[in-house]
């Protein structure tokens, strides 16, 4: 027996009490006539002591020896702690030891292991198996385990069954690139790992399952953007005989049940809004709703008073910030600065204090009477002692530079707090959209949503205007899941894939299973998918997803621990029938 006891266990009940304990040495205090070690594992922390008048000289002696990360088991006697620690729970007690085993030795390792550490973000990654050990990365995989947990239970309940999709499949277009996989015995011919399980939920619904679920891998070869893995996890759903709401009333269920019983906050019916009001409420299909600072739309009061750098744009729309009039010029001008920035690429800001004395002063103030100013401010809301922000341009560039302004003074205004919780619904999402690159419309969320009835006939016509039923879940200004009712016939699916430019023969040879599968009696059905990483960090109050993810890659998609992706030797390439271009 390698433990009576784990590290984390032991309290003053069990004060006289002979324990084993296994664990890792975390530090040792060596006085010379005592020593102490703190001894971890995953439960906790154990104080063992070993004392000139209790102990042999022998065992002082192996006791001197031991380093930060030997791996040891101890017997020993619990006894009260003189000075206690009320922070960890086995602070009241000590382990006298009468005798120990090193079960393996450690090299010093590369950065302290403990809460607050030495070690940098690279080294830890290279090192990834020893920042496990601390508590910080320790703790957000259990907690993963636990969101994991409750999402299972909670789905399963609710008469989703989880079933496993193959990893190894065909390449489908999703938006992003495929991962390929090479076949050794199917010569010249690849498999692509999956973006998501998208087609075979669907033919798990035509195969009479019902409900489906997975928590499950999903992989994108795309460009990595801050805090994107190429390899990440979803909670996968579909559902037969279904319409949008069904879905909409099941997954807010389960995000409510889940805020609820890990965050112990109760949210009311999450509020809807079509993606045309969001984008132009905030310039964002997923806004943050915690905060204000909504758009307002200023044409008709900023347009044709004089000032020619507004009166050809498209849209001039501004902001008030709360409090913000106190700004000095230099704040301003970093504010100006932050949107010019090519990762915003604004032009400017104009600006426009409503002072508390009600009199406003701005950087247009040749142009605009305070009247005029009035206006904005009551248009955007402002109240005395706010800043009015206003961006003028192409409509859709401008909304979007406005929103990362709104997002930034969010932040800069503690205005995101972590424990206040806001879900959304976004829906109504445009069927297609227009990617200037291919100059073509992609489908928007992927080939097998289905357009809105009533918009069917814009098809031929206004393509853009073609509403989808796919709708998003946003919490706190992420998204976090999003999905759609599918198209479940061939006749529909045929013309979409025509109107998203593949020809009938691309469209057989890519989708001809799906298509055929259609034919025998397929029923309505729709699903959606929750990111599961960014969830869990969410609900674990941090931004970042990489400590929710036991190996995660850096951001240029590497594994730096196992050195991965890494170079394949003839022999295998040959075996692979590939052959490298240089
Ligand atoms: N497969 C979709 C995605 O990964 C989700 C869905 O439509 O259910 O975004």
């Amino acid at each position: 027996m390698y433990r009576s006891h784990t590290c984390g266990e032991l309290n003053a009940q069990q004060i006289g009490k002979k324990v084993t304990l296994s664990g890792w040495v975390q530090k040792v205090r060596n006085k010379g006539f005592m020593i102490w070690v703190d001894l971890r594992d995953r439960y906790g922390l154990t104080q063992l002591i070993f004392d000139e008048e209790r102990s042999s000289k022998e065992l002082m002696d192996k006791a001197g020896s031991l380093a930060r990360e030997f791996v040891i088991q101890v017997e020993g006697t619990v006894i009260e702690r003189e000075s206690k620690n009320p922070n960890i729970a086995t602070g009241e007690i000590e382990v006298l030891v009468e005798d120990f085993k090193i079960l393996n030795s450690s090299k010093t390792p590369p950065f302290t292991i403990e809460d607050d550490t030495d070690g940098g973000e690279d080294l830890r990654m290279k090192y990834r198996y020893l920042d496990i050990r601390r508590n910080p990365v320790k703790n957000k995989l259990m907690f993963r385990h636990q969101v994991g947990m409750k999402v299972r239970n909670y789905l399963s309940n609710e008469g989703f069954i989880e079933i496993e999709t193959p990893y190894l499949i065909k390449s489908t277009p999703e938006g992003a690139r495929d991962f390929v996989v090479p076949s050794r015995m199917n010569e010249g011919q690849f498999y692509a790992l999956p973006q998501s399980p998208q087609t075979f939920k669907q033919l798990l619904m035509v195969g009479g399952m019902d409900k489906y679920f997975q928590i499950v891998k999903c992989f994108r070869d795309e460009d990595l953007r801050a805090d994107r893995q190429p390899e990440f996890t979803q909670i996968d759903c579909e559902m037969a005989f279904v319409e949008q709401e069904d879905i909409l009333n099941i997954f807010e269920g389960l995000t409510r049940h889940l805020l609820k019983e890990i965050k112990g906050v109760d949210v009311a019916e999450f509020p809807r809004m079509t993606y045309d009001e969001a984008m132009k409420k905030y310039g964002n299909d997923k806004p943050d709703i915690r905060f204000g600072m909504e758009f307002a739309e200023l044409d008709d009061l900023a347009k044709n008073k004089g000032f020619n750098v507004f009166d050809q744009q498209e849209l001039v729309v501004g902001i008030a910030v709360p409090g913000a009039a106190v700004y000095t010029r230099k704040e301003i001008d970093n504010l100006i600065s932050w949107v010019k920035r090519p990762q915003v690429g604004a032009n400017g800001l104009v600006w426009a204090k409503y002072n508390e004395d009600s009199s406003l002063k701005s950087s247009v103030d040749k142009f605009y009477s305070q009247e005029d100013l009035k206006a904005w401010a009551q248009a955007t809301g402002a109240k005395p002692g706010d800043l009015i922000l206003v961006m003028a341009g192409d409509a859709a560039k401008t909304r979007t530079q406005l929103s990362a302004l709104r997002m930034h003074l969010g932040n800069e205004l503690g205005l995101r707090k972590a424990d206040e919780f806001a879900p959304l619904w976004v829906v109504d999402f445009p069927l297609l959209e227009w990617d200037e690159e291919t100059e073509r419309f992609h489908a928007m969320h992927h080939p097998f949503t289905s357009p809105k009835k009533e918009d069917f006939a814009l098809l031929e016509t206004e393509p853009g205007k073609v509403r989808a039923n796919a709708y998003d879940l946003v919490l706190n200004g992420n998204e976090i899941g999003g999905g759609s009712i599918r198209i479940h016939d061939k006749e529909t699916q045929s013309q979409m894939f025509k109107y998203l430019g593949f020809t009938p023969e691309e469209a057989k040879e890519q989708f001809g299973f799906l298509m055929d599968a259609f034919q025998y009696g397929a029923p309505p059905h729709g699903g959606i998918a929750f990111g599961f990483d960014r969830l869990v960090a969410i609900l674990g109050g941090q931004e970042s997803i990489r400590d929710f993810i036991a190996f995660p890659k850096n951001n240029s998609g590497r594994d730096v621990m196992i050195d991965a992706p890494a170079k394949l030797d003839a022999e295998q390439l040959s075996e692979l029938h590939l052959q490298l271009k240089s």
